[in-house]
């Protein structure tokens, strides 16, 4: 089978599933990733603290739906998933469609379609339906019988999935993405299965220079949950990507990292200019996915999205509109390559740490300065070789890669990692990765 074929397989399969924060659709979800990737799967107890959030009840659904008062179903979760607010308590009482309003969802714009709602952190329960559904239940004789079988187990845990990838050096980066939306395609099985594909494309990578830490989280608890657990490991983190709606049929987008002049935003900006792709450039704000918990102030990781029709921006988002006629399988494989393309970009990165942090380097006593000072004014506009050394060796953090050290001064990468190396060779700097 061809890797479109495959990715088109797995949608099929994987888009019925009821996927939330946590649940045996998560699970199941998981089982069948395990397919394509040899990932691990992680459980985190319910009522666990984490920071200042607390892992919630697992949530389960056998079923639910609304009946006429002769029995007719009007909604039943088993056609969509997205019928049913995520999270909904359990309920079995027949009411008047005064009460039942209450608890009803309406897309504002698709009124054919059924939006995306949940109630994670307030107890409550409700229904998403079409302005047609709402129009029958509101002209329905007699009582509606609402019927929510489900379950919220304090004793139940949360499910993500993990795969670590080692390279050379202990510098990593970070791949993200969340499992937590039921039948939505491009937000967000569009990611979660680029991301498979993507993993069993690192793992075939031979001589990989950094190692690779790919999640599969509930989006913000999960994230929040993980950096929880794994503290120290993700503040080793040199940048990272959270694949996200990858597989609309509009335009290639990205969104920035924290720091519009990282080494990934300017990885991502050539591969799209390598590639001739016209893209729409989203600057980093704190709205959006998981890279909100990974640049948070204790982690600081630049991570940067790829999207194709980004999350907020298509009609369909956060609706049953969103499908599998809305995705389309090649473009996602189209996506995976992009991604894969500026990760072997990252991946040739270096990184190097200046030996001296606290005040200069005495440069002469390196061989590295004319014996003779008094003459070497600055020149606007010209660097000299001293300038750049110098312009080096002030960003060589043992963070900052040397793709962002070269644009940031204006010279080729490969000026900065000769002088680099040669200043590792008269021992003031390290290389790191
Ligand atoms: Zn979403």
């Amino acid at each position: 089978m061809n890797l479109t074929n495959e990715i088109k397989s797995y949608l099929e399969r994987l888009f019925p599933i009821c996927r939330s924060l946590t649940g045996d659709g998560n699970r199941e979800t998981f089982r069948i990733l395990k397919e394509i990737v040899p990932l691990n799967t992680i459980e985190y107890k319910s009522g666990s603290k984490v920071y200042d959030w607390t892992i919630p009840d697992e949530w389960n659904v056998r079923d639910a739906w609304i009946k006429d008062s002769v029995g007719n179903k009007l909604v039943d979760f088993s056609d969509t998933n997205l019928h049913l607010v995520g999270y909904s308590e359990p309920i079995h009482r027949k009411m008047h469609f005064v009460e039942l309003a209450k608890h009803l969802h309406v897309h504002q714009n698709l009124t054919e379609h059924v939006p995306y709602r949940t109630s994670y952190y307030e107890r409550n329960w409700g229904f998403c339906v079409t302005e047609k559904q709402l129009l029958t239940l509101s002209s329905s004789n007699g009582k509606l019988e609402v019927f929510v079988d489900s379950k919220l187990d304090p004793k139940g845990s949360l499910t993500i999935g993990e795969l670590l990838i080692p390279g050379h050096s202990e510098k990593e980066i970070l791949i993200s993405t969340y499992i937590c939306h039921p039948s939505l395609a491009n937000d967000n099985l569009s990611g979660v299965v680029m991301t498979a594909f993507l993993a069993r494309e690192i793992l075939k990578k031979n001589n990989l220079n950094y190692s690779y830490r790919i999640l599969w989280v509930p989006e913000t608890i999960g994230a929040i949950s993980y950096c929880a657990m794994n503290e120290s490991e993700m503040k080793k983190i040199q940048c990272g990507m959270v694949v996200t709606t990858v597989g609309g049929p509009g335009n290639y987008g990205y969104k920035q990292s924290y720091n519009s002049k990282h080494s990934i935003n300017l990885a991502i900006e050539e591969i799209f200019r390598n590639e001739g792709i016209e893209f729409i450039t989203y600057p980093f704000d704190i709205h959006g996915s998981d890279e909100r918990q990974y640049s948070s102030q204790g982690f600081r990781i630049n991570v940067a999205s790829v999207t194709k029709d980004k999350y907020y921006e298509y009609p369909y988002y956060h609706s049953s509109a969103d499908d599998l006629k809305f995705v389309c399988p090649k473009r996602i494989n189209q996506s995976m390559k992009i991604y894969s393309k500026i990760l072997d970009k990252l991946d040739r990165e270096k990184i190097y740490k200046n030996k001296f942090p606290n005040c200069e380097v005495m440069l002469s006593k390196h061989g590295l300065y004319p014996k003779i000072g008094g003459n070497l004014l600055p020149i606007q506009g010209r660097e000299t070789e001293i300038d750049t050394i110098l312009s080096i060796l002030w960003m060589s953090d043992g963070k900052t890669g040397v793709y962002e050290i070269a644009n940031n001064i204006k010279v080729n990468e490969g000026l900065v990692i000769s002088i680099s190396a040669d200043l590792c060779s008269r021992g003031i700097m390290k290389q790191l990765a």
